[in-house]
């Protein structure tokens, strides 16, 4: 992202989000390993869904945002596509 497009809004969640506090290895596992731990402090989060809109609206490929993975990222994609 370049750095002119973040606005307060975009900002305002990254400072509530859970995984700040974590550190970001259990976000962007190593490809087939575990993304449960992640989902469970995801679920905990009062960030999700201004971060998985964001995940979204930013086509993030890589690693859990608001919970989802990155296949289940490119399912609602799909489906809202579809919808
Ligand atoms: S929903 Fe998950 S990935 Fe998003 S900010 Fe919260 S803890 Fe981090």
């Amino acid at each position: 992202m370049h750095i002119e497009a973040i606005t307060a809004s975009d900002i305002a969640w990254q400072e509530q989000a859970l995984c700040a506090q974590t550190g970001a290895d259990f976000f962007f596992p190593e490809p087939g390993s575990s993304v449960r731990e992640a989902k469970r402090i995801c679920a905990l989060c009062d960030s999700r869904s201004a971060c998985l809109e964001y995940a979204l609206a930013n086509d993030e490929r890589f690693g859990v945002w608001g919970g989802l993975s990155e296949k289940e990222r490119m399912r609602l994609r799909r489906s809202e596509e579809n919808g």
